[in-house]
């Protein structure tokens, strides 16, 4: 093994985030930090190789770095080293994995988390995420539907009985109204009165009385992404800021649920974005980070929009990892459409956690398949919350 090297080596690449090793990356937020979103380069194309600055350390130096800051201290890289392993060549891209890989079972284990995911709420949502088909704003064909409790305390029996430990209620809306509330209010003591599992909701943007509510009704996690890094999000939604979105993650954490944030590869980002956006997930600290790659759907602006090559996927599996060596980060849409027959690669490069079964409007594999996998992996299913 390299030796471990004590400066940074992503700071001679001329990034314009000052480096302090072993400190947060300042892309700090706060509430009051509202200032205008930066420009940034331009989107990535996943036909393209990427690119290694001539001043960035070599591919070498960097994974010792990695090596000795995130493996052996613990500590996840900040935004300027992320962007360094970004920009690795295919050529280092085995050899990242396996850090990936042993950064997950030194700080999380062999275990893998099971959760399967419900729409209580489908389509006609008033917002305009352009990489979504359940928006009411564009032509796409998903149509607006409800879910009845008693089908909700079926798909949670269904999701049991797989071995999940997690349960996901799912709703296509902005932010919850009395209506939903009464339906969760309703579903969730109807789940927890009869199957063993823990509840997880997704509702959109809440209010400080609708986090103390969910928390009171025992939602042990709660759902709400990120979506895109902040420099970014106005290209991918405009009827919402990324601000409401962190204010909803800050008022889930001081609640004392567990917070579920995570992201959505593929929507245009640049590699700096995906730096930065992993930069802004460390500091909120979720317990867990759903990584979902785009699968371009009909009639949304992004329809046409070509998937994440299953290399850059790879390789932001393993940032996002060696940037949150202790977070539950979890596969989930897209997955099968941009790694195909690479999936397990995935999970021997830093994912451990699943998503089962379909997704909110798009097929994923049959349960069995994944179970399967993870068998043949040895990695065992666990609910994580309480390990990590
Ligand atoms: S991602 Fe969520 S908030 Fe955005 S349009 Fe889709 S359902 Fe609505």
């Amino acid at each position: 093994m390299t030796a471990p090297v004590t400066a940074h080596p992503a700071s001679t690449a001329g990034s314009p985030v000052r480096v302090v090793p072993g400190a947060r990356t300042e892309t700090a937020v706060t509430r009051e930090d509202t200032g205008a979103a930066a420009e940034t380069s331009a989107p990535v194309s996943p036909a393209e190789p990427v690119a290694v600055a001539a001043t960035e350390p070599s591919p070498a130096e960097l994974l010792a770095y990695a090596r000795s800051e995130v493996l052996e201290a613990g500590r996840g890289l900040d935004e300027a080293a992320v962007l360094a392993v970004l920009r690795l060549p295919d050529e280092s891209l085995n050899d990242l994995l396996a850090l990936a890989h042993e950064v997950r079972m030194r700080w999380c284990g062999p275990e893998v988390e099971v959760e399967g995911i419900v729409s209580l709420k489908t389509g006609g949502c008033p917002e305009d995420c352009h990489f979504c088909s359940q928006s009411g704003k564009f032509d796409s064909p998903v149509r607006s539907a409800w879910l009845d409790v008693p089908s909700l305390v079926e798909a949670a029996r269904q999701t049991a009985a797989t071995g999940a430990s997690e349960f996901c209620i799912v709703a296509a809306v902005r932010g919850p109204d009395a209506r939903l509330m009464s339906q969760i209010r309703e579903g969730v003591a109807a789940i927890r009165a009869a199957v063993e599992i823990n509840i997880a909701c997704s509702l959109g943007m809440l209010t400080q009385q609708q986090v103390d509510e969910l928390t009171e009704l025992g939602v042990h996690r709660y759902n709400h992404n990120l979506e895109t890094a902040r420099s970014h999000f106005a290209k991918v939604v405009t009827t919402h800021s990324w601000e409401e979105r962190w204010e909803t993650c800050e008022m889930v954490r001081a609640a004392g649920m567990e917070l579920c944030c995570g992201a959505i590869l593929g929507v245009g980002e640049s590699l700096e974005q995906r730096a930065e956006l992993a930069a802004q997930l460390a500091l909120l600290e979720p317990d867990e980070v759903p990584m979902n790659f785009l699968n371009p759907r009909p009639g949304t602006p992004f329809g046409d929009y070509p998937p994440v090559a299953p290399r850059d996927a790879l390789r932001a599996i393993a940032a996002f990892r060696l940037a949150l060596p202790r977070t539950i980060l979890r596969y989930s849409g897209g997955r099968e459409i941009t790694l195909g027959d690479l999936e397990t690669q995935g999970m021997l490069g830093g994912i451990n956690a699943v998503i089962v079964g379909n997704y909110l409007t798009t097929l994923g594999r049959p349960a069995e398949s994944d179970l399967k996998m993870l068998a043949d992996l040895s990695m065992p299913i666990k609910s994580l919350q309480a390990t990590l």
